[in-house]
């Protein structure tokens, strides 16, 4: 069992509301500060450890400025992400882009701000030399193939697009070496929202021994390991957080076993977490507008798919409370639904939920909080206007109560941002 809490009641959700209407994302700093220690304290045992926040996650520069002011780095994927990294006070090896079919721009901005770059490809170690020039520091990318078991989000590393075979990496950081790069680094990234601990130890252990075997092969001796993301949370109420002391044990275990006896100690660990990170300490805050009853029954909200597409792209199960009704009886079954004409726009499926007092139905004018929990990562960011829908803003519990917005919500205007209606008005 895991504690689904919401850090406000009823009363206070409906101060914030009155100035920043519903839908909206509210993220706790307090807990995801207080997490981030825990992160921290566990990974001490080692000589030197950083998280890179994987800042798909929540490409917010405000939390991205508190994440920096705790020591973790980011890891981006694209310029703009590296942007955001910058404006939000981490510099240079803080930051590592792990992208994939990298373009030449990417490349060349990363390279210029420090950060530290993480090859995709073999053929990439040319074309960053041609396009950017080789940096000092260099990390690639292991894909481990049928050598290791998938999940559900991320699938199998066979049939994934990421990384080099351990041949490829083998002769890459030769050819590295050759090429007088200095410092080096591995990394993989081999599952996505998993709980199993001793699944991310045998990560570990894995890119361990491929670093020893590395370093016997070609003397390439790697500064740090970087384990990746993709460690889970649990969704579902039932389920069971990592416990990061037992995971940290795993890996120091391993590390113990393998780097030690290979003379290769210290090294240092690196790790991408970003849904661990911040993921429950965000909710997508929506209101009832409709109910509706056909052959099932719907509770409609005013945010859709739009704002939180994990239920539709993956049928992810996110936890549901209706604030003011926390301990009223589970005695209807609704699937709680989004305003686009998708039918998999669902943010719940028949799910036991209090009876919902909807807009139209209500005598004050407003409908019932819904809140939508474990939304703090992978949630707005993966956000979309298909169907002319905007974006809803997000807004910060700051430690002392207090609330920030730190970003505002869509507006007509923002849509219509990329057009030039000018033209379109000469246009025949
Ligand atoms: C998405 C991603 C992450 C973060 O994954 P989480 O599941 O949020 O921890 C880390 N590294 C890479 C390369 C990614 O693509």
């Amino acid at each position: 069992m895991n504690e689904k809490y919401f850090p406000l009641d009823k009363t206070a959700l409906e101060k914030i509301a009155q100035q920043y209407p519903t839908p909206f994302y509210i993220y706790d700093e307090k807990a995801i500060i207080e997490n981030v220690r825990k992160i921290k304290t566990a990974f001490s045992v080692f000589p030197s450890y950083k998280n890179h926040f994987a800042v798909k996650a929540l490409p917010n520069p405000y939390i991205l400025k508190l994440l920096a002011s705790e020591g973790f780095g980011a890891d981006c994927s694209s310029l703009p992400e590296l942007m955001l990294a910058e404006m939000s006070g981490m510099k240079g090896e803080d930051i590592m882009l792990t992208s994939n079919e990298t373009p030449t721009k990417e490349y060349i901005a990363a390279k210029k701000m420090g950060a530290v770059i993480n090859l995709d490809d073999f053929s990439h170690i040319e074309f960053l030399e041609k396009t950017a020039g080789l940096p000092d520091l260099i990390s690639m990318r292991y894909n481990p193939g049928p050598l290791k078991e998938g999940n559900a989000i991320i699938g199998k590393p066979e049939e994934a697009k990421y990384g080099l075979t351990r041949e490829q990496l083998i002769a890459g950081f030769a050819l590295l070496k050759q090429k007088g790069v200095k410092r080096f680094a591995l990394h993989t990234m081999v599952a996505s929202n998993e709980l199993s601990v001793p699944y991310h130890v045998e990560t570990a252990r894995m890119l361990f021994e491929l670093a020893v075997e590395i370093f016997n092969k070609t003397g390439v001796r790697f500064e740090f390991i970087n384990l990746g993301g993709g460690v889970g949370i649990p969704y579902k109420p039932d389920q069971i957080a990592v416990d990061y002391s037992l995971l940290v044990q795993g890996i120091q275990k391993a590390y113990n076993e393998i780097i030690k006896p290979a003379g290769l100690d210290p090294m240092n660990i690196r790790t991408e977490w970003g849904r661990v990170v911040t993921g429950p300490y965000g909710w997508l805050v929506s209101r009832a507008v409709h109910k509706k009853e056909i052959y099932r029954n719907y509770i409609a909200l005013d945010s859709c798919m739009a704002d939180l597409m994990r239920p539709a792209l993956y049928t992810a199960f996110h936890h549901i409370t209706v604030p003011g009704k926390e301990n009223a009886p589970l005695s209807e079954t609704y699937d709680v639904v989004g305003s686009l004409c998708e039918n998999n726009d669902k943010f719940a499926i028949q799910r036991k939920l209090p009876k919902i007092e909807t807009l139209a139905e209500s005598k004050n004018g407003e409908g019932d909080f819904v809140v939508i929990h474990d939304a703090g990562a992978h949630g707005r960011a993966m956000g979309f206007n298909y169907n002319g829908k905007l974006r809803c803003g997000e807004l910060l519990l700051r430690a002392d109560g207090s609330v920030l917005q730190i970003r505002r919500s869509e507006s007509i205007d923002d849509y219509f941002a990329t057009l030039d209606i000018k033209r379109l008005e000469n246009f025949k």
